[in-house]
């Protein structure tokens, strides 16, 4: 076998790849570009492409209104109903709607007023600044202390801080899965416990894990979860979020944005509010459907493909690339601000490097590969396993190494552009 430094090994690893065919399924010019920025906006399927020229078509332009009972309607849960299978969650306890931090507000805060004379909400600083003003808001609005324990390095969950913090006065836990910067990844079953091992409900957010780690709702007992389409499910620029709400809590608790679509009968337009049994309750307003039905496809390949395979190589590859950083990168000065150990790692890992940004910019416009930059000198490489190969990998590295042995940076400005 080769080793892990030559071109030839990487060929290997992708012919010997089970998932390497799922990687022409998506929309990809000839350019060349190697993209690893699937954990912020995944790659177009080619089926969305087809299914979003025949729904502005034909069920926009020709059927118009009909559309809502002809498939419009059905949308919200038939694609929830897949999506719970990458969450492992039941059909019946997910669906599409609204944004990530809509559904986060509107879960959190049922969530604490569901718990009467418990004081505080707990979260850590990992999490997405989104979720943390969010809580920031529930708390206020519901007058509770909001704890935010601190990582023990920045790149680590503080399991041992949450666990002394959560108690039986805490409402609420509200953590990311896989957490946005390092890509650090909780075990979803024994954070859970903790929550529940003192009546506390647990809320998780799965936006940086759905789609690459296969979700444990379930099996941990659960009570709520959001996330987006966007990343890992490759469902298109700001395509509504997913929310989840364990079967048994969905009559307990309450839309604290009730609008007429979680209304027992919508149609009726009656003057007063009344929450639609089960999981409906939990949608607001009318959808945006073209977003919406955008993101089935992509849901329907890594059903295709199956989580556990998809996982299995999303391992894979990071390792490889940590294995790669080890070798040729850590020399360089960059360093490793992901979790060493592969089983608490989601599909992406932060480099840092004091002159990330500048580095950052030479790769995208010298090298035709775009990755993504987080403050304050993080470079993310988000792996998809359906469409990155271990190519894709080897080759961001060398151009990595170029970059700085050859000083390519020196030429680009420090100035920060809006989107990284
Ligand atoms: C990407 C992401 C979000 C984004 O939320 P939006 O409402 O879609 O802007 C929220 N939380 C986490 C953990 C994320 O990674």
């Amino acid at each position: 076998m080769e080793s892990v430094t030559e071109r030839l090994y990487a060929v290997s690893l992708d012919e010997q790849d089970v998932l390497g065919a799922f990687r022409s399924r998506f929309v990809a010019d000839d350019s060349g570009l190697i993209y690893l920025d699937g954990n912020s906006l995944g790659r177009l399927p080619q089926q969305t492409a087809v299914r979003l020229q025949r729904l502005v078509a034909q069920e926009w332009g020709e059927r118009l209104i009909r559309g809502w009972n002809e498939d419009w309607l059905a949308l919200q849960s038939r694609i929830g109903g897949k999506m719970a299978q990458l969450l492992g969650a039941q059909a019946d306890e997910v669906l599409m709607a609204d944004s990530t931090s809509v559904n986060l507000y509107k879960l959190a805060l049922t969530a604490v007023l569901s718990q009467n004379g418990r004081s505080k909400i707990i979260t850590d600083d990992l999490n997405f600044p989104s979720d943390l003003y969010i809580l920031q808001s529930v708390a206020q609005l519901t007058n509770r202390e909001l704890v935010i324990v601190p990582s023990p390095d920045g790149i680590h969950g503080p399991m041992a801080a949450l666990a002394a913090a959560i108690d039986d006065q805490t409402a609420l836990v509200a953590l990311s899965h896989t957490v946005f910067k390092s890509g650090f990844t909780y075990d979803m079953v024994s954070v859970t416990a903790l929550a529940r091992r003192v009546g506390a409900l647990m809320l998780w957010d799965m936006s940086h894990s759905v789609g690459a780690v296969p979700g444990q709702l379930t099996e941990a007992g659960a009570h709520l979860a959001v996330g987006c389409s966007y990343k890992y499910v490759n469902g298109g620029p700001g395509a509504p979020a997913f929310l989840y709400v364990r079967r048994d809590l969905q009559e307990q608790l309450h839309n604290p944005v009730s609008g007429w679509m979680g209304q027992r009968d919508m149609f009726e337009f009656g003057l007063t509010y009344a929450p639609a049994p089960g999981l409906r309750r939990f949608l607001t307003g009318t959808p945006p459907i073209l977003s919406l039905a955008a993101i089935e496809p992509g849901v329907d390949l890594l059903l295709a493909a199956g989580m556990a395979q998809v996982r299995q190589k999303s391992l894979r590859q990071t390792s490889y690339l940590v294995d790669l950083w080890a070798e040729w990168l850590r020399p360089l000065g960059f360093t490793l601000y992901s979790p060493p150990d592969a089983a608490q790692r989601g599909s992406h890992i932060s480099l840092g490097h004091v002159e990330g940004w500048r580095i950052d910019r030479a790769l995208i416009e010298q090298m035709n590969v775009l990755p993504d930059f987080r403050q304050p000198n993080l470079i993310r490489f988000g792996i998809a396993p359906l469409y990155n190969s271990y190519l894709d990998i080897y080759t961001a590295v060398c151009h990595l190494r170029t970059i700085v042995t050859e000083r390519l940076y020196e030429k680009y400005s420090r100035d920060m552009t809006a989107v990284t």
